[in-house]
């Protein structure tokens, strides 16, 4: 923790930088990844303050869409959207991912009960080789399912429509840094 703290107690030593944020936000784009730690947006994509507009859930689930029940999830894709104006949408899985691959192998998560049952809004269940560390297929298969589910809340089903928004699906590899994404015309994970 102290790296951590010794860092954030210098970061604000130029605060010429950061002054225009204090203007408000406008980010292109709604990223939508995994809490794993070794997936950092900004430095994959290269973002700075105010670029991108993210959402991290353990194993990067979009749960379904359920106006009666509101969840955290929700209401951060819909402000990107309807508030912020958000012209793409992207849903990044990685591979090693402890979620998908406890999800490919049924592992028992009775000790983590709240885990357990959020991944319980992972339809279908993702498939895979369950002996793949990388956990490759299931991921892949899983980040489409979250693009579909995606789909399927009315406010981005509009947008899409009416040509207002773009989904992508990527797949990022801890190991290298790689990013593949999913493309409609081969039906598979290339590289960007
Ligand atoms: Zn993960």
């Amino acid at each position: 923790m102290q790296p951590l703290i010794d860092n954030a107690r210098t970061f604000g030593q130029r605060p010429e930088e950061f002054a225009r944020l204090a203007e408000g936000q406008s980010p292109q784009v709604l990223f939508i990844t995994c809490s794993d730690s070794r997936v950092v947006p900004a430095l994959i994509t290269g973002a700075r303050p105010g670029e991108l507009f993210e959402l991290r859930t353990a194993g990067n689930i979009v749960p379904p869409y359920a106006s009666e029940h509101p969840t955290s999830e929700a209401a951060t894709i819909e402000y990107a959207v309807e508030v912020l104006g958000v012209r793409d949408i992207v849903v990044c899985g990685h591979s090693h991912c402890g979620a998908v691959g406890a999800l490919v192998r049924g592992d028992d998560l009775d000790a983590v009960p709240a885990v357990r049952d959020w991944l319980h809004h992972a339809t279908p269940r993702p498939m895979g080789a369950a002996e793949d560390p990388a956990v490759t297929e299931g991921v892949q298969s899983h980040v489409l399912a979250q693009v579909l589910r995606l789909r399927s809340y009315p406010f981005i089903d509009k947008k899409l429509a009416e040509e207002q928004l773009t989904l992508h699906a990527w797949y990022y590899e801890v190991h290298t840094g790689a990013v593949r994404v999913h493309r409609t015309e081969s039906d598979a994970f290339e590289g960007l």
